[in-house]
């Protein structure tokens, strides 16, 4: 199945905003942000020394009680641009409310990963977080609730579920509500939600709303929303870091699995693959796991808790390659990303850049190779106008790659095999999809982590 983008519609912008494309001048340290001790201390604990650029320029404006409009590349350290001030402002309240900020979030993975900065750099001063997502159980949520958090971050259907129906949550007395990746948000049911959220909540409170990309979307929830925004954009719109090789290769779709295993045999380190499909997630980590490469699947059609297993599968260092489509390629949190290889080409120029922005974190240096095929070659002409870049070939030799494809097409058949035989048992009610593939990983992982990759095995 492939995942659909989410239509937009153009809509009027009414408001004016205040654009601030620099920062006001040039910030160094928290403490000239005027971020207090007990938050310089949190951010120190996280390694935080100094703000990104997306917080020396918003958390100022957020400390003068405005509204934000923040557009920042992926990584480049939106969360903390809101919790930050969020948190001061909880600091200096002398008796906090509960529920005094709201999050909303596109994604599961990201509300957790959301909560978790929360946690963090609240945890000395007494915030409680919950976490209201789908896929989870109910009763806990409502538990959580019981014990009247500070901070719920949630995705808006669970939200609405808990506002309606689970007795004493009320947002009456938030202060603070947060759109992350704003873009992602607007769909039908998403405006629904947000009308209903908005018609419980004070007019009264502060709005932030943190994209990486400034979209009609951006504009229609800025107006939804009644906001009178700072826009603070960090980076130009559609830009990829400096720090990032972005490379490609022009080779037949038939050879696309060869050239992958190639790429992924010289390279080292972790590795997110981006497919069009669900199903080819699945495909390609049994492939790569038939030769040795400790692989693993993730996208929209498996559970939450597979999810969230594959996820931690991948952060713990267990797998360092994961296969995923462009759910993925926004708001997920993992650190050490140091290749991202687009095994499809996106049709939506701008996915590309949401994928590439895994690999391009904290001005590391890290790498981004794209497999065109000619079927794809007009998509990746569009991704090259969109990014203002000729991106240059990956340099693989033709012979080099070949010497693979015995091997791989041996695992290909292999992995088709067992990906037959998983379905005849999912049919029979046994059940062998991508989600089992993580179990097993779940359960083996520990043992085969130093275990035989394909570049070993080559020699
Ligand atoms: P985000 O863009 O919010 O997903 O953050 C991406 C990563 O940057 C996370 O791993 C954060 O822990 C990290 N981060 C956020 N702020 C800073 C900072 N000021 N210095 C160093 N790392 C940061």
């Amino acid at each position: 199945m492939v995942e659909q983008p989410i239509e937009e519609v153009e809509q009027p912008v009414e408001q004016p905003i205040e654009e601030v494309e620099q920062p006001i001048e040039e910030v160094k340290s928290f403490k000239e942000l005027n971020i207090c001790d007990s938050l310089i201390e949190a951010c120190n604990r996280l390694g935080w020394t100094a703000p990104t650029k997306i917080q020396a320029d918003s958390i100022p404006h957020a400390l003068e009680g405005k509204d934000i409009i923040g557009l920042a590349q992926t990584g480049s350290g939106k969360t903390g641009a809101f919790a930050l001030p969020i948190i001061q402002a909880f600091l200096d309240e002398n008796s906090p409310q509960p529920f005094f900020g709201c999050v909303l979030s596109p994604t599961r993975e990201l509300a957790f990963q959301i909560a978790e900065q929360f946690e963090a750099l609240g945890a000395s001063s007494g915030l409680r977080t919950a976490v209201l997502v789908g896929g989870v159980d109910m009763n806990q949520q409502q538990l959580a609730l019981g014990r009247q958090p500070h901070i719920v971050v949630g995705t808006h259907g669970r939200l609405m579920y808990h506002l309606t129906n689970t007795k004493d949550f009320s947002l009456r007395t938030l202060k603070y509500l947060v759109l992350d990746e704003a873009d992602r948000l607007l769909n039908v049911d998403f405006e629904k939600a947000l009308d209903d959220i908005l018609k419980v909540i004070p007019i009264n409170r502060r709005t932030y709303l943190f994209s990486a990309t400034m979209t009609k979307k951006v504009k229609k929830l800025q107006r939804a929303c009644l906001m009178d925004p700072v826009k603070v954009e960090s980076d130009s719109k559609y830009s990829t870091a400096d720090t990032l090789q972005q490379q490609y290769l022009f080779i037949p779709a038939i050879k696309k699995d060869c050239y992958l295993v190639y790429i992924l045999s010289e390279m080292s380190g972790s590795t997110m693959i981006f497919t069009q499909t669900c199903d080819a997630t699945g495909v390609l980590a049994l492939m790569l796991r038939n030769l040795g490469f400790r692989a693993i699947p993730i996208n929209g059609q498996m559970p939450q808790e597979t999810r969230s297993g594959a996820l931690n599968l991948f952060k713990d260092g267990d797998c360092n390659i994961l296969i995923c489509t462009d759910m993925a390629s926004r708001g997920l949190d993992i650190p050490t990303m140091d290749m991202v290889i687009n095994y499809d080409i996106p049709s939506i120029s701008k996915n590309y850049i949401h994928r590439v922005g895994r690999a391009a974190r904290a001005g590391r240096s890290r790498v981004a190779i794209s497999l065109v095929n000619q079927y794809e070659l007009e998509y990746f002409l569009q991704i090259e106008k969109l990014i203002g870049k000729t991106l240059p070939v990956h340099p693989a030799k033709e012979e080099d790659v070949m010497l693979f494809l015995a091997r791989v097409n041996q695992a290909k058949i292999i992995s088709q095999k067992k990906r037959k035989e998983g379905g005849k048992n999912k049919r029979k009610g046994r059940g062998d999809d991508d989600g089992d593939e993580v179990e097993k990983w779940q359960n083996t992982s520990k043992g085969n982590r130093g275990g035989k990759t394909f570049k070993k095995s080559r020699r």
